[in-house]
C-alpha cells in the first residue's frame, strides 16, 4: 500500500522540485521502513517522545523532521539527537530556548518559522504583522539556523490565497537579506493540499495520511 502511494504521489508531482516529508506520527517503524525502502529519507514527527523513540531505533541517514508544536521545557531532550529541522518554531521564546541548548552542546540547529498566515485563533504560528520583527530577534541567536517558511493550511479549504500569501512573504524576507536567515525551504501542504501548495511553489509538502492511510489515536 505505502509502496504504491508513493508511486502515485511522484507521478502526479513529477513536474515539481521539492523534497517529500513523510509525516509517520502514530505509524510503525515497519510501516517507516517501507517509505525507507523506497528511498524516503526525510520523516516528520509531531511528538518528542515518538520523534526520540524512532531516531533511536532507525536508520541513522533518515533526516528527521520536527513538525508539532513544541514545548520550552522539551526542547533539551529534543536536541541530545539528531533531528535535521525543527520546523514548528513559534515564538522568540522557544527560538531562545533552542539557542541556549544548541549552544551547551556546541551545535547549530536549523529551524524553519512556522506562520499563522489563515489567521486563525486556534492555529499554532507568528502572525504575519509580527513576522518580521520575530525574524530580525531570532536572527541575532548565535547557535540557530532559520531555513525558511512552513505554514499548516485551514482544513477543507483550497488554502490557494493562503499559500500565495506566504510565497509573497518567503520572496520578500529573501529580498531583505537578514544576516543568519535563508529562505531555502518554503513547507507548505499536507494530504489535502499538497497539489496547491507546489502550484504555490512549495519546495517541501509534508504528507501523511496519503502515504501511511489514516491514523488511530489510542485513548489515553
Ligand atoms: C500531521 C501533520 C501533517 C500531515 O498531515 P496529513 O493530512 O496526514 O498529510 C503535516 N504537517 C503537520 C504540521 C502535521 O501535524
Amino acid at each position: 500500500m505505502i509502496t504504491d502511494n508513493l508511486c502515485k504521489i511522484k507521478k502526479e508531482t513529477e513536474n515539481y522540485k521539492y523534497t517529500l516529508v513523510a509525516v509517520s506520527k502514530t505509524k510503525s517503524n515497519k510501516m517507516i521502513m517501507e517509505a525507507y525502502n523506497e528511498g524516503i529519507r526525510d520523516f516528520g514527527e509531531n511528538r518528542v517522545n515518538e520523534l526520540i523513540e524512532k531516531i533511536e531505533t532507525l536508520p541513522k541517514d533518515i533526516r528527521w523532521h520536527m513538525i508539532g508544536h513544541l514545548q520550552t521545557n522539551k526542547v533539551k531532550q529534543l536536541l541530545k539527537h539528531n533531528v535535521y529541522l525543527i520546523q514548528s518554531v513559534d515564538s522568540y521564546k522557544l527560538a531562545k530556548e533552542i539557542d541556549k541548548e544548541s549552544k551547551k552542546l556546541n551545535k547549530i540547529t536549523n529551524i524553519l518559522i512556522e506562520v499563522n498566515i489563515s489567521n486563525e485563533e486556534s492555529k499554532y504560528g507568528i502572525k504575519e504583522e509580527n513576522l518580521i520583527n520575530t525574524l530580525i530577534d531570532i536572527s541575532s541567536l548565535t547557535n540557530i539556523k532559520i531555513l525558511g517558511l512552513m505554514t499548516v493550511g485551514v482544513n477543507n479549504y483550497s488554502n490557494k490565497e493562503y499559500f500565495t500569501k506566504l510565497r509573497k512573504l518567503f520572496l520578500d524576507i529573501d529580498k531583505i537579506n537578514i544576516n543568519n536567515v535563508s529562505m531555502k525551504y518554503l513547507s507548505m501542504g499536507m494530504s489535502n493540499d499538497y497539489l496547491t501548495a507546489l502550484e504555490c511553489e512549495s519546495n517541501m509538502i509534508r504528507i501523511g495520511t496519503k502515504i501511511f492511510g489514516e491514523r488511530e489515536y489510542k485513548k489515553e
